[in-house]
């Protein structure tokens, strides 16, 4: 028999957490941790305690919420997000994973559905990363890619550790975060994306994450007067610049599913009439199969060496800083995704997450994946982000399938 959630209630909770830390635009502003990210973690678990259901914390400041199964030693399901949001955040992004994960477990209450198996909604600390880095902190802290200690001496920009805040709150009398045994993680977020709206789908059956290099580079040239110095004599790294500009846009465009971003140029010392000494930039590159991530760093070497053969009057230094490896997501899970919005008769198509989100950290350690929903335009990390009701409802009722045919 097909359950279905209850798509007025989940809407209210949604309007109401975005009520704590209101910004204008209808945004929301709960950073890490803070005074607002605490009254709507209350304002939850207030609706939680309610139901009876069994809570629990973390030193790090995870909760964990739990409904009972028939087998209370079988592995849980885990579902779950984050609550904390951008300082200029939308009401949907994290919320909605963790809003709808409640919107599951008093849905089974509603309608008497027993399950086999616990069902624990997890709401990770700081994903966002904003006030505190590194972003999803608590999932990383809890699945043992991130170090305790190192999570705790981090510092927001006024100089507030996260150690300090933790005990502020209270977390700290709580114990280490611990993954425990667990049968798999599924969590519904919002696309962030323009893909599902452009493409009318409804559903977006995630498969993975992209993998993701960093790369800091400098070219060292040589600061001299704009007007005594001829061209050629000139150890200008402005040139070596462009050419590296040219040939990072040249391997984003070798298929459609490559992603090349320079974020950041700095040219120092920076003055109008003065050559620049030193130009700094930085390189990010993704992809969704590692294959095609290891093609896209092979094309950038080579490249970066043909560029640094050809300009002997400045010196190019190229640093990897960073390699997070593409996800893949648990083919039974997504397939189960993917029978849902079929028999809901609800658009679907599979996608990749071009974001960073806990599931990645489970899905290194549990199967795990996650269902996406559009989000107007593509918008996020916006006030104006916005997702149609409609859509709230089918992400919810996927969730509620998936965790139900693994719970039961
Ligand atoms: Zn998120």
């Amino acid at each position: 028999m097909q359950h279905s959630i209850d798509g007025n209630r989940l809407w209210a909770r949604l309007m109401a957490m975005a009520e704590i830390g209101a910004i204008p635009e209808n945004g929301s502003c709960r950073q890490s941790l803070s005074d607002e990210d605490e009254a709507g973690r209350t304002l939850f678990l207030k609706w939680c305690l309610s139901r009876g259901y069994k809570i629990r914390r973390d030193r790090i400041g995870n909760l964990f919420v739990r409904r009972a199964g028939s087998h209370p030693e079988a592995a849980p399901v885990l579902i779950g997000s984050h609550l904390d949001t951008q300082p200029t955040g939308g009401r949907f992004d994290g919320v909605l994973g963790v809003l709808a994960g409640l919107e599951v477990l008093e849905t089974l209450d509603d309608r008497g559905v027993e399950t086999t198996r616990s069902i624990e909604l997890c709401v990770w600390t700081n994903e966002e990363g904003c006030r505190f880095q590194p972003a999803m902190m608590g999932s990383g802290v809890a699945c043992g890619s991130l170090d305790l200690e190192t999570a705790l001496s981090a510092r927001d920009i006024s100089g507030i550790t996260l150690a300090g805040e933790i005990a502020r709150h209270g977390y700290d009398s709580h114990p280490v975060p611990r993954l425990d045994e667990a049968d798999c993680y599924i969590e519904l977020h919002i696309e962030q994306g323009p893909i599902l709206e452009a493409a009318q789908k409804t559903i977006g059956v995630v498969t993975g994450g992209q993998g993701i290099r960093w790369y800091e580079l400098s070219v060292l040239g040589e600061e001299t007067h704009a007007g005594p110095v001829p061209m050629a004599l000139r150890k200008d790294p402005v040139p070596m610049l462009t050419q590296i500009i040219q040939l990072v846009q040249a391997i984003g465009r070798i298929n459609a599913d490559a992603r090349c971003t320079i974020g950041k140029i700095c040219l120092s010392p920076g003055s109008i009439n003065v050559v620049p000494g030193c130009a700094d930039m930085t390189v990010d590159l993704r992809h969704p199969d590692e294959a095609g991530l290891d093609d896209m760093h092979r094309r950038l070497m080579d490249g970066l060496e043909m560029i640094r053969r050809a300009h002997g009057e400045v010196e190019l230094q190229v640093r990897p800083i960073w390699h997070s490896p593409v996800i893949a997501f648990d083919q039974h899970l997504i397939e189960a995704v993917r029978t849902s919005a079929s028999n809901r008769q609800l658009p679907f198509q599979r996608v990749t997450s071009g974001a960073g989100h806990d599931a990645f950290n489970l899905a290194r350690r549990l199967p795990a994946t996650m269902i996406f929903i559009p989000c107007r335009k593509g918008i996020s990390h916006n006030p104006r982000e916005y997702a149609e009701p409609y859509h709230v409802s089918a992400g919810a009722n996927v969730l509620l399938d998936v965790v139900l045919g693994r719970a039961e």
